[in-house]
């Protein structure tokens, strides 16, 4: 069943229920990175623009109880600025007083609600709980695409009570970049996968082999494979219980002609922190930890996406969080995001925060905004809140 895109609803006159992914790093009252505020604006505005009065709604962190420090209070000051109009912050996100609030709102109006997550009920997809957010709302978009991967009562339950409804333009330009990979794309289509451990990215792998031509595979999770055909892997990071299955995997990409690549060299150090001295070896010594691709690894990756029309990322190659083991990820980023022709989508979570910074990102064609809801999607698995758009 389709998934009607926002321009296909009518806002003029009507309160809509927005379900944005609000969910931003935030230390001492200061936004670190509203990437993801950024990128639900067109949607908001779309709304205010044809007619309608927007009320945001989203979750931030994991309260266990209402405390002020995941108030989404500098959300609603940053969205003031960004939308050049006030967006004043709803003391709760149901109940008499927000409620006031939201039939007061005129038409081209905005308004946040406070942290959905203050009530359990919201994780617990709870009914009545679902019947209160929808109250007062005639129509509902979902643009929290890095929240679909959750049945809560703000991306499932509401759509019980609230029949119009739509995916947001972020929410469409996410679907669209995922079906870009795993829906015939353009072929030869490669894989790069990084980050700390086989273990969270086994349904992943399994559901890329069934997608791409080859897989490229960094970060600490590739010395789990190493060490699976007997090659030394010093002190590096290896899940022991895993080998068999690394062995599997391997196989069953033999098997399936999908070519696997490991790094043939290494940054390493004597450990994992700032001050460690990196060295560049081919055999990791005994007492050594690997924390990044080397530069012949680095090449080898490269030299295979300059080859691919569809590329995907999902994990950080190295130790990216200390500069001196993130060389091997920015390099490979960087060639990514300048390779022309190329369909180059990167995971949201640590991926994206790794090229956060980097001047060349604004070229990959999609950085995600989600990061569980990401890898649920890339691992095959259908994400409730965007089967609960559907109508
Ligand atoms: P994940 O959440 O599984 O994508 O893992 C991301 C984390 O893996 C990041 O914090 C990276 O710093 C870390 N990581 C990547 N490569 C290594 C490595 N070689 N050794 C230790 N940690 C690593």
């Amino acid at each position: 069943m389709p998934v009607l895109p926002i321009t296909r609803l009518e806002f003029k006159d009507k309160k809509v229920l927005v379900r944005c992914d609000f969910n931003v790093p935030i230390h001492e009252g200061k936004i670190q990175d509203p990437a993801r505020i950024d990128a639900s604006l067109d949607t908001i505005r779309y709304i205010l623009e044809h007619g309608g009065s927007a009320v945001l709604c989203s979750h931030l962190g994991r309260p266990k109880e209402r405390s002020a420090e995941l108030s989404l209070k500098p959300v609603a000051e940053y969205l003031s600025k960004a939308l050049g109009q006030k967006v004043a912050l709803a003391p709760d996100c149901i109940g008499d007083h927000t409620g006031k609030m939201i039939e007061a709102l005129k038409p081209g109006d905005a308004i946040l609600l406070e942290n959905l997550r203050f009530h359990k009920e919201e994780e617990a997809n709870d009914r009545d709980f679902s019947h209160e957010l929808a109250r007062h709302k005639q129509v509902y978009v979902n643009d929290g695409f890095g929240s679909a991967h959750r049945a809560h009562a703000s991306t499932v339950g509401v759509t019980r009570f609230i029949s119009e409804r739509a995916a947001g333009f972020l929410m469409m330009r996410e679907l669209e970049a995922l079906r870009a990979v795993t829906e015939n794309p353009q072929r030869p289509s490669v894989a790069i996968l990084g980050g700390a451990k086989v273990s969270d990215k086994i349904g992943l792998i399994r559901n890329l082999l069934t997608k791409v031509d080859a897989i490229l595979i960094g970060g600490a999770m590739a010395y789990t494979f190493l060490k699976a055909q007997g090659v030394a892997v010093g002190r590096s990071r290896v899940e022991d219980d895993k080998l068999e299955l690394a062995k599997e995997l391997l196989a069953e990409a033999a098997r399936k002609g999908v070519k696997i690549v490991l790094p043939s060299d290494h940054i390493v150090a004597s450990a994992p922190e700032a001050g460690a001295t990196p060295h560049t070896v081919s055999e990791i010594p005994s007492e050594m930890i690997g924390l990044d691709i080397g530069p012949d690894t680095a090449a080898a990756f490269i030299a295979e996406i300059a080859r691919a029309k569809t590329v995907i990322w999902n994990g950080p190659l190295g130790l990216f969080e200390i500069p001196a083991f993130a060389g091997g990820t920015m390099r490979v980023g960087e060639a990514l995001a300048n390779q022309p022709g190329v369909i180059s989508i990167i995971g949201g979570g640590d991926t994206a925060a790794a090229f956060a910074h980097a001047p060349w990102a604004s070229k990959f064609t999609h950085i995600s905004t989600g990061g569980g809801a990401t890898l649920e999607y890339l691992e095959g698995r259908e994400l409730p809140g965007v089967k609960a758009l559907e109508v």
